[in-house]
C-alpha cells in the first residue's frame, strides 16, 4: 500500500489473504468459499475476478466476504478460473479502487493480480513509471506489478513476471489470473505463506491450508520462496524460478498470531506450534497457580500446551461473542474500546478466589490486554499471572502484518515492570525467542523473518519514513474513497 493524504506514516500495513482455482465447475463459488475460510486475514474488503477464457467478470466491494459475495453477483462471475482477496487495511487506505483483486488489460492480455504482503521499493518505482507516464488507478504497492509486465520488453509473458518480480523488494504471495492460465508467485525470502492443492482435475491456491480443506481440495505442497508456478489447461503445474538469490525469512507472527490454528503454514501444524510455545513457555515461566486460562481464541493452542507442561488445569476463564468481528483490527480507537466489551465475557464462577494463568498469544499496544486483565480480576481472580507465547514487539513489520509504529508499540516504551504495572497484572512473562523458534519444526530457526520482536529486518527497508501522496487523491462522488 502506497501512503496517501490522510496516512502519513513510515511505512503501510496491509493484511491479506489470497486464493485461486483453475479448471474446475462454478469456480468462483469455490473461491467465495475460499476467501471465507481466510476472513481472519482481512475483514475490511473482498473481491473476485473469474474468467470464462475470454471475458474477465469482477464483483469486489467494501466489507466482509458474506457481505460482498451473494447467490446473484456470484452467479455473474462465470467460467471455471478465478482469483479472489480478503483485505484489510489501515485508516485513510479504505479506498473502493484498492480492493483486490486489481485488473487490467495489458500488452500480454487480460491480467488480474492478487496480493499478500507489502513492497518495500514500490514507491521508487510507482515514482519512476509514473514520470514515464503510467497511469495508476489504485493507491496500492501491488499495483505496480501490472504496470511493470506490461510496459516490459520481454517477448514471453513468463520473462516479463521473472523480469518484474526479481526487481520488487519485499513481501509477496500474489495469484494472477490471465485468460488461459492461473499463476502463483511467491517472493524469494517467503514471508507470507501459499499453497497449492487440487480439486479433482482442477487446481487450487490459497494463503492457508485452511481455505483447501473447506472446499474439499487436497493440499500439494507450499509455492517455494522464489517460485512461480504456472497453471495451464494442457500443460498443469509448470514450476519456474524468480531470477534472485536471498535468505529464507517466513514470518513467524504468521504461527504467533495471524494464521488459523487448523492451517499448516510453512510446513508445521499452526494449533501444534502455538501449543509448544506455551510448553516453551511453562518451563520459561513456572507459575504457582490454581488454573491456566487462555484469552479465546488466539491464546487457546498455548494455554492448552502451558496446562499440560506444567500440570496445572486447564479452564475456561473467559468466553467469547463469536459473532464480533476482530476489535483491534476496526481501525479507530473508540470503535476499538467498544468492540473489547462485546467481545468477550469473564466465567465469575471459574474465576472467584483463584490465583489465574493468563495466556495470550502477543501484546502489542498494551489496550485490550489492560481491560481484559481489569475484567478479569473484577471477575474475582486473586492473582493475575499474564503469560504472552511470543517475545515482547519492539519494531513495526514492513512485510505485511499490520504492527503498528513504535511509539504505539508498548514494549518499545516500557520496560516488562512497567508493562506489568499498565496492564494490572500481579506477574507478566514473555516467551523468548529462542524459545519461540525451538517450536517451529520444519525450518531452521535462521530461515524466520523475526523483524517485529528483534527490529532486525532480512532485507532493508528502502522506501522508509519519508513520503506522502499529498494531494494524489482522486475523490468519486458518492463512493468513499
Ligand atoms: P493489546 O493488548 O492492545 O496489545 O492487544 C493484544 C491482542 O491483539 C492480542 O490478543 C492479540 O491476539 C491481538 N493481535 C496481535 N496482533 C494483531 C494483529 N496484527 N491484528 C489484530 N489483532 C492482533
Amino acid at each position: 500500500m502506497f501512503p496517501d493524504d490522510d496516512h502519513i506514516d513510515d511505512h503501510l500495513r496491509e493484511e491479506c489473504g489470497v486464493f485461486g482455482v483453475f479448471g474446475c465447475l462454478a469456480a468462483s463459488k469455490l473461491c467465495f468459499l475460499g476467501l471465507y475460510a481466510l476472513q481472519h486475514r482481512g475483514q475490511e474488503g473482498a473481491g473476485i475476478v473469474s474468467s470464462d477464457r475470454s471475458t474477465f467478470y469482477v464483483v469486489r466491494d467494501e466489507g466482509l466476504v458474506s457481505d460482498v459475495f451473494n447467490p446473484e453477483n456470484l452467479a455473474y462471475l462465470k467460467g471455471d478460473s478465478a482469483i479472489g482477496h480478503v483485505r484489510y487495511s489501515t485508516t485513510g487506505s479504505n479506498n473502493v479502487n484498492n480492493i483486490q483483486p486489481l485488473y487490467a488489460k495489458t500488452s500480454f492480455g487480460k491480467l488480474a493480480v492478487a496480493h499478500n504482503g507489502n513492497l518495500t521499493n514500490a514507491y521508487s518505482i510507482y515514482s519512476k513509471l509514473k514520470t514515464q507516464g503510467a497511469l495508476f488507478q489504485s493507491t496500492i504497492d501491488s499495483e505496480v506489478v501490472l504496470h511493470m509486465v506490461s510496459r516490459s520488453t520481454e517477448t514471453s509473458f513468463l520473462k516479463a513476471l521473472q523480469t518484474s518480480l526479481s526487481q520488487i523488494d519485499g513481501a509477496f504471495s500474489m495469484v494472477f489470473l490471465c485468460e488461459d492460465k492461473l499463476v502463483a508467485a511467491r517472493d524469494t525470502f517467503g514471508f507470507r505463506p501459499l499453497v497449492l492443492g487440487r480439486l479433482g482435475k482442477g487446481f487450487v491456491v490459497a494463503s492457508e491450508t485452511c481455505a483447501l480443506d473447506l472446499i474439499g481440495a487436497t493440499y500439494e505442497r507450499e509455492i517455494e520462496p522464489g517460485e512461480i508456478v504456472i497453471i495451464t489447461a494442457a500443460e498443469g503445474v509448470q514450476s519456474y524460478k524468480i531470477p534472485r538469490q536471498s535468505r529464507r525469512a517466513f514470518c513467524v507472527f504468521e504461527h504467533v498470531y495471524f494464521s488459523r490454528a487448523d492451517s499448516v503454514v510453512f510446513g508445521d501444524s499452526v494449533h501444534l506450534v502455538r501449543k509448544e510455545f506455551g510448553k516453551v513457555l511453562a518451563k520459561e515461566y513456572p507459575v504457582e497457580a490454581d488454573l491456566v486460562m487462555s484469552i479465546p481464541d488466539s491464546g487457546n493452542s498455548a494455554a492448552l500446551g502451558y496446562a499440560e507442561a506444567s500440570g496445572i488445569p486447564y479452564e475456561i476463564g473467559m468466553t467469547r461473542n463469536q459473532y464480533v468481528g476482530r476489535t483491534f483490527i476496526q481501525p479507530q480507537q473508540q470503535i476499538r474500546d467498544l468492540g473489547v466489551k462485546i467481545k468477550l465475557n469473564p466465567i465469575t464462577s471459574v474465576l472467584k478466589g483463584k490465583r489465574v494463568i493468563v495466556i495470550d498469544d502477543s501484546l502489542v499496544r498494551g489496550t485490550t490486554s489492560k481491560q481484559r486483565v481489569s475484567a478479569i480480576r473484577k471477575a474475582g481472580a486473586k492473582e493475575i499471572h499474564m503469560l504472552i507465547s511470543s517475545p515482547p514487539i519492539t519494531d513495526p513489520c514492513h512485510f505485511g502484518i499490520d504492527t503498528p509504529h513504535r511509539d504505539k508499540l508498548i514494549a518499545a516504551q516500557k520496560s516488562i515492570e512497567e508493562i506489568r504495572k499498565h496492564i494490572g497484572a500481579d506477574s507478566l512473562g514473555y516467551l523468548s525467542i529462542e524459545g519461540m523458534l525451538s517450536a517451529v519444526k520444519t525450518h531452521l530457526p535462521e530461515h524466520f523473518c523475526t523483524g517485529c520482536f528483534t527490529g532486525n529486518y532480512p532485507l532493508k527497508v528502502r522506501n522508509k519514513g519519508k513520503h506522502s501522496f499529498e494531494g494524489e487523491k482522486i475523490k468519486l462522488y458518492g463512493k468513499k474513497n
